[in-house]
């Protein structure tokens, strides 16, 4: 059984011509009537007894449900000053009725939906054949329906009423009772009225009169204060709806009483004004349209990279792609030694595209490992040319992005590039970011070991940014830190700055790695690094990066 029929209670059932007080004894005394029950074939209730009294009663004839009985319809009957005596069930009861076939209860949100379009409390559900077997109330539906979460952090003064329907105590209780018809309402307050002031002292509601017709006791001879239910719990506007909601649940009312600081009247707060809150029809509406949205979101961005991914295919198949150098300086030798490799596409249509932007979707779509090969082929091929203009020890540094890092074959594709082009392997070396380091890290310490074997060094690239801290990275057997440029801006001014800046050089020392300060841009920021023991920089202090060609000229100069 799903979730939605675990909450159908067995109902009352009467036939037409059942004398009105029966019924109304029933729905008052007849504790346990409605109960929860399991439905099995031979339509015959597995119940369990929750000891909740009826609010209402199905009228059966000839197998097929015809009518159903409320407390409301009693409550107009006692207005109308009729008596209960010689009156049937059927002359009462509202017909036709709003009901569901089992069959079709196939979720709380048919049942709630239909119960929100009719106004109605009591759905009875039906068989094939048109018999009751079932009972479903509006309030077992928002017991499941509410989830506590939605509110949690709403206030009672978002959606209490504040028009509260109020009388006197002394009033008799047929005055109340047809104040609450005329005004269709559940529940008449009764107050004290001093000056402006209100002061609420106790409720009465439908089922208080219904249980006094029972009785057969004329409701004109009554007074309000005799059948009212006092003392009141009240809350405050500023409250929480969760406290309005845990307290409904733990005293079993429907509503509650919102008052000021100083015990007076503000307004009144229902299950109803908490169930409408978190609408489910509402909600799931909301969810079909969120859930069609991002469906959609997702074929275009598919969409989208496919597209791109064309793009870049094309590209490289095309010769758009270009490696840029952008040297490294030694402030004590005041030599450049070496440079860092930087990818630019020179796109026909949207002119020089920045590698920010393409490295993430070429990641995304796999292209990076072809792209990144290229870049590999690109930038030893380019050590070789440099070497035959005698540019011997150049070191050229390498951008690896996770997924090209990750490829198991990595430090053999690179070493049978450097055997192609004849070049020794610490010509070479690699830039990892600290993202790359904390995913799968058996197979990351696998790779450095290969690597160390090659003989190819790690620069661990934009350091401070990520997520690693360098007692993490000790795990690695890497070469060189490069600070990240954010630390690097404005060192001799920032005292944060300087202080990590100087810390990571110390223990860099120690722990004999070297260090390169990235985006040094001003003589201030590479004055304060040398003096404090920092002696390689990259930035535009030096040189931007720059085409090979303009390299070799920079070089030369
Ligand atoms: P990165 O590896 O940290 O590269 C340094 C970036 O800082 C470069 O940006 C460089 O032009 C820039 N830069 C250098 N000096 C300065 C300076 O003094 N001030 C400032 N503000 N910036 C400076 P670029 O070339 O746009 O590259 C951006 C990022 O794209 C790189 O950051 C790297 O993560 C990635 N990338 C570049 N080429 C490749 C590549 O061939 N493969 C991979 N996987 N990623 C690459
Ligand atoms: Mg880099
Ligand atoms: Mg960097």
């Amino acid at each position: 059984m799903n979730i939605a029929k675990s909450i159908i209670f067995s109902p009352c059932i009467l036939t037409p011509s059942t004398s009105l007080n029966e019924a109304i004894s029933l729905m008052t005394k007849a504790k346990g009537s409605s109960c929860q029950i399991s439905y099995s074939e031979n339509r015959i209730p597995a119940s369990k007894n929750i000891g909740q009294i009826s609010s209402c009663i199905l009228i059966v004839e000839n197998k097929k449900l015809v009518g159903i009985i409320t407390e409301r319809d009693l409550v107009k009957l006692t207005i109308q000053g009729k008596t209960l005596q010689n009156k049937t069930v059927g002359e009462l009861m509202t017909s036709p009725v709003v009901s569901l076939l089992y069959d079709e209860f196939s979720d709380l949100y048919i049942a709630y939906s239909l119960m929100r379009r009719h106004r109605i409390r009591h759905l009875p559900i039906l068989d094939i054949q048109g018999y009751p077997i079932g009972l479903v109330t509006l309030s077992s539906l928002r017991q499941i329906l509410s989830p506590r979460y939605f509110f949690r952090f709403r206030q009672v003064d978002e959606v209490m009423t504040r028009h509260v329907i109020w009388d006197v105590p002394s009033t008799s209780v047929m005055e109340i009772a047809k104040k609450m018809v005329f005004n269709q309402v559940s529940c008449i307050l009764l107050v004290e009225q001093k000056s402006d002031i209100l002061t609420p002292l106790g409720i009465i509601t439908e089922k208080d009169i219904v249980q006094f017709q029972a009785l057969d006791i004329n409701l004109k001879e009554l007074t309000a204060e005799q059948l009212m239910s006092y003392p009141l719990f009240c809350l405050k506007p500023e409250d929480n709806l969760l406290q309005v909601y845990q307290k409904m649940e733990e005293l079993r009312i429907r509503r509650l009483v919102i008052t000021g600081k100083k015990g007076e009247l503000l307004g009144i707060i229902t299950e109803t004004d908490l169930a409408n809150l978190i609408d489910p029809i509402e909600m799931s509406g909301f969810l079909e349209i969120l859930k069609y949205r991002v469906s959609q979101l997702e074929e275009e961005k598919a969409f989208l990279l496919q597209k791109q991914g064309i793009e870049l295919n094309q590209a490289i198949a095309e010769n758009q792609f270009e490696l840029y150098y952008q040297p490294q300086f030694n402030l004590r030798t005041k030599k450049v030694f070496g440079a860092e490799a930087l990818i630019r596409w020179n796109s026909p249509e949207k002119g020089r595209v920045s590698p920010a932007e393409f490295i993430p979707l070429a990641e995304k779509t796999g292209f990076i490992i072809p792209l990144g090969q290229w870049v590999l082929e690109t930038a030893c091929k380019q050590i070789k040319d440099w070497q035959k203009e005698g540019l011997l020890h150049l070191q050229i540094s390498v951008n690896i992005s996770s997924k090209q890092f990750h490829q198991p074959n990595l430090a053999e594709e690179i070493l049978k590039i450097l055997k192609k082009y004849e070049i020794p392997p610490q010509c070479l070396k690699l830039e990892l970011t600290e993202s790359v380091l904390v995913q799968d890290i058996d197979m990351t310490l696998e790779q450095f070991k290969m690597l160390k074997a090659a003989k190819i060094e790690v620069s661990i690239d934009d350091f401070g940014t990520g997520y690693a801290s360098l007692a993490y990275l000790q795990h690695f057997d890497f070469n060189t830190l490069k600070i990240d440029c954010s630390f690097v801006k404005n060192i001799h001014k920032n005292s944060k700055n300087a202080a990590i800046t100087n810390a990571v050089i110390r223990m860099a020392k120690q722990l004999n790695f070297q260090v390169i300060a990235e985006g040094v841009e001003t003589k201030e920021e590479s004055d304060f690094l040398y003096a404090n023991g920092c002696e390689l920089i990259q930035g535009y202090l030096i040189s931007r990066p720059l085409s090979a060609r303009d390299f070799s000229k920079f070089i030369a100069f």
